[in-house]
């Protein structure tokens, strides 16, 4: 084959994204018969106000997508296909069966939440569970409608079986510990006469998941000549340096019969929260005696998820006893009403939304009660302002003069993501790694990550992926870079 052809079919691929939100990858194929085939991974909702504007449109035409792969269920990777179906994509998203059952769910609560911010002028404050930006627009990106039109033409496909999706392109799906219904996705484009492009997209990445076991990677992936397109959200982190303190904080507050208010994302980190305080129960740490309460309407619609996948999962039975969900306002402020000591499970995660906005402003100035952020909390959070005061500080919250006295921690331990060991351990897979393209990071992270990556494993070439440059791949790796003058307008940073 000469070297002419080997460049005759090629791949290339630009991030709509920067950094760890409105995830979305433009791919175009280009045949040796000049035909081209364009299509995306993920196509998610940008969740950081810097970067709202940027949900108002796509740089490219929807129309021409041929189809759409999904690798998990976050709002970050699917908040935009109701509004890419709106503007003319009709082509079919494939994902896994648990993701597209999962993703109603996740885009219907994305459409109360953006329609309940368009009326936020109206008297009643409603109280909304995800860090979804407040647009200034009249209208909603998409509405309810617009979601169960998109998911007619969602697919749900079974895990390490191939499937075509043109007539020259097949994929695969792999399961991925990042979230329940999570894939790493498999892309082989092939062409009579050509050697195939093999691309892997991570999405986010986790190597396990409390809840099911993550199957090895298949030998005969480990083989092909891969491009590899891998996150980097913990690229730079260590597994070393992440000191658990979820346990010890819990029975510490509860031997001093304090409040425990524990803030939770609700597809994921609530049950994996619940289950811890599950097994402290079952160890005999916890006393099965203290209340327990959850709040969050859409965590409670994915532990009733959960348990209706009992069959597929490895823990079964994973609430903690006597568990009592809240169920609404006055619920809710007779428990703020009574000193018992008990533990609160509640939306966001990060503290801004959901029902935490009225738990945490209450409690974080009583002296009984303690905080537990159970992930990461982004700048501007409420989560991040109350970690960032000083104990005893009064400081101004929404207005109101409050003095810091709820003893507050926040923990990665729990975090969804492969920390830097691990996404190097699944790289060591791969015995013929053509490129590594790193993504979903921020941008001193994918820079740092890809200094390592070249000194631990030395793959032919590693790339940046942004919004200002296209990479360009062929079956042996990386061909070139080029200015992606036509993606890069609408990004506001
Ligand atoms: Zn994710
Ligand atoms: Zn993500």
């Amino acid at each position: 084959m000469s070297k002419k052809n080997k460049a005759d079919m090629y791949l290339d691929m630009v991030a709509l994204h920067k950094e760890v939100t409105g995830s979305c990858i433009l791919c175009t194929v280009r045949f040796p018969s000049r035909e081209k085939v364009k299509f995306i991974v993920d196509c998610g909702l940008f969740q950081e106000e810097k970067y709202q504007t940027s949900n108002y449109s796509f740089p490219f035409n929807p129309g021409e997508l041929s189809f759409a792969l999904v690798t998990h269920t976050h709002i970050d990777h699917i908040g935009r296909i109701p509004k890419l179906c709106k503007e003319g994509f009709n082509g079919k998203t494939y994902t896994t069966k648990v993701a597209s059952e999962l993703m109603p769910i996740a885009l219907n609560n994305t459409a109360e939440i953006l329609s309940s911010n368009i009326q936020k002028n109206s008297k009643k404050k409603s109280i909304v569970e995800s860090s979804i930006p407040v647009f200034d627009s009249s209208k909603p990106l998409f509405e309810k409608d617009d979601v169960e039109s998109a998911m007619e033409n969602v697919i749900g496909m079974e895990y390490n079986k191939p499937f075509r999706v043109t007539e020259n392109i097949e994929v695969t799906l792999f399961k991925n510990g990042h979230t329940l219904g999570s894939c790493y996705i498999l892309v082989k484009i092939f062409y009579h006469g050509q050697e195939p492009i093999y691309a892997l997209f991570t999405g986010d990445y986790s190597p396990e998941n409390k809840f099911f076991d993550v199957d090895s990677m298949p030998k005969y992936l480990k083989d092909l000549p891969i491009n590899l397109v891998t996150e980097s959200t913990y690229g730079t982190t260590s597994k070393k340096i992440i000191a658990p303190i979820f346990k010890e904080t819990v029975l510490n507050s509860i031997k001093n019969k304090e409040t425990l208010i524990l803030t939770v994302f609700a597809f994921g980190r609530m049950q994996e929260i619940a289950y811890e305080l599950r097994k402290l129960q079952d160890e005999g740490l916890l006393d099965k005696s203290v209340k327990i309460y959850s709040d969050g309407k859409l965590a409670h619609e994915y532990n009733d998820f959960y348990n209706s996948h009992k069959n597929g999962l490895i823990v079964k039975d994973f609430l903690p006893k006597n568990l009592i969900p809240v169920l609404g306002y006055e619920q809710r402020n007779e428990l703020l009403s009574n000193r018992d000591c008990k533990i609160i499970l509640t939306t966001s995660g990060m503290g801004s939304y959901g029902p935490a906005q009225v738990y945490l402003p209450y409690y974080i100035s009583k002296p009984k009660c303690s905080i537990v952020f159970g992930g990461y909390t982004a700048e501007n959070t409420l989560g991040r302002k109350l970690q960032d005061v000083e104990s005893g500080e009064i400081f101004n919250l929404n207005g109101i003069m409050t003095t810091k006295k709820a003893k507050v921690y926040s923990t990665t331990e729990f975090s969804s993501h492969a920390k830097q060991e691990d996404l190097i351990d699944f790289m060591r897979n791969f015995k013929n790694l053509k490129s590594v393209l790193i993504n979903h990071g921020d941008s001193l992270v994918k820079e740092a990550f890809a200094k390592k990556i070249i000194e631990e494993l030395n793959p032919k070439k590693v790339a940046i992926l942004s919004p200002e440059n296209y990479i360009r791949v062929g079956a042996y790796g990386v061909i070139k870079s080029y200015p992606a003058v036509d993606i890069n307008f609408n990004i506001t940073t």
